[in-house]
């Protein structure tokens, strides 16, 4: 995510925070300051606002290590002021493994309400309007905090935890797609019955009303990314990969490349060693920044990306986008398993062509 810094590292996966979180702290410290209560207020402020994310990043990490026990590796988690987002690199799709992943978040804030509870024997009220800010009460607040995280998780809508929970449940008894459809179709039910509960009730919530929107949109996304998966269902990477395109010896100069690049329409170009094994991919972006400092006779080989990741043309069509999405190469490359030999490139524009002829096709089947 662009404007996010590093804090720490642990088991693989970076915890990192989005600049705009800073703004909250200075926010909310500055708030306590100008209420006039003081530094100490605005310390004790800031100090819980810090717990609360502490809270949010345990809660990440109980879908990390979740997902890990599937052999899912979580890259990253990235504090937003509205909470966290763990990218993990892919979701499971047995829905009995997804519903694990996703209700293992929550119950690690279960898990942290009920020690505050068992070691301080506190009771608070639930209520919309608690006032997480107001002073004293350090611990009740953070286990009102972490119920208010169980219970806003398991909302039963996109991208909220309890979405994923009820297309795990409908998944068991139909197939995803179809569960997923309909679990973005309750998420933005819910989304539009509190716009409308606003205006009976003539009450206006600023930040509801901002959540009811986002839970809209992200519903309406997530069935969209799964329809589009479900396009590539039963294609193989042989059926979308470019088979008409021009390649560099490993012997090429950045100048063969410039002459290549202006002479026709491909941008990245394979580089081929004498058995025809490939070497790596000289993209447009190597081949310009390296004639920014290099001069032309240099070595195209100097200036490619390794592009270790491959894929073959029976491979299943969906599976090989996922690691084109993972890799820092704009294409990828397609070899025959048995010549070793580079028969294809697999572009995500050539993937987008093979998938508008398909539907068109089947639009004009039916
Ligand atoms: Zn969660």
């Amino acid at each position: 995510m662009k404007w996010s810094f590093r804090l720490f590292t642990v088991a693989g996966t970076e915890v990192r925070v989005h600049a705009t979180f800073f703004l909250l702290l200075i926010f909310v410290a500055s708030q306590g300051f100008l209420s006039g209560q003081g530094l100490a207020v605005a310390l004790e402020s800031t100090l819980f606002i810090l717990t609360m994310f502490a809270c949010v990043v345990l809660h990440e990490f109980g879908h990390v290590i979740a997902a890990r026990g599937y052999g899912i590796h979580t890259p990253d988690i990235t504090l937003l002021p509205i909470g966290g987002v763990a990218r993990l690199e892919r979701m499971p799709r047995k829905p009995s493994q997804e519903l694990v992943v996703a209700v293992s978040g929550p119950l690690v804030n279960i898990i942290i309400a009920a020690v505050i509870w068992i070691a301080f024997g506190i009771g608070a009220e639930l209520s919309p309007g608690y006032d997480f800010l107001k002073t004293g009460h350090f611990f009740e607040k953070l286990m009102v905090w972490n119920v208010f995280m169980v219970v806003f998780n398991m909302i039963p809508a996109f991208p909220m935890d309890g979405g994923r929970v009820l297309r795990a449940v409908l998944a068991m008894f139909t197939d995803y797609g179809k569960a997923t459809r309909l679990a973005a179709s309750v998420g933005q039910g819910i989304a539009m019955l509190v716009v409308i509960t606003m205006l009976l009730t003539s009450t206006f919530h600023p930040m509801l009303l901002l959540i009811a929107f986002f839970i809209f949109m992200a519903a309406g996304q997530e069935a969209s990314a799964v329809t589009q998966q479900e396009a590539t269902r039963n294609l193989r990477v042989r059926d979308a990969m470019l088979t008409d395109f021009r390649s560099l010896p490993s012997h090429a100069t950045l100048r063969d490349g410039v002459d290549l690049l202006l002479a026709g329409s491909q941008q990245d170009f394979p580089v081929l060693d004498v058995h025809g094994g490939i070497r790596g991919i000289l993209t447009r972006n190597d081949l310009i920044s390296a004639l920014a400092d290099k001069s032309p006779d240099h070595l195209v080989i100097e200036a490619m990306s390794p592009c270790p990741e491959s894929t073959a043309p029976a491979t299943d069509l969906a599976q090989a986008l996922e690691t084109l999405q993972a890799s820092p190469c704009p294409a990828l490359p397609v070899i025959d398993p048995l010549s070793g030999e580079l028969v294809g490139l697999l572009t995500s524009e050539n993937v987008g062509e093979a998938l508008m002829v398909r539907a068109a096709l089947t639009k004009q089947r039916s």
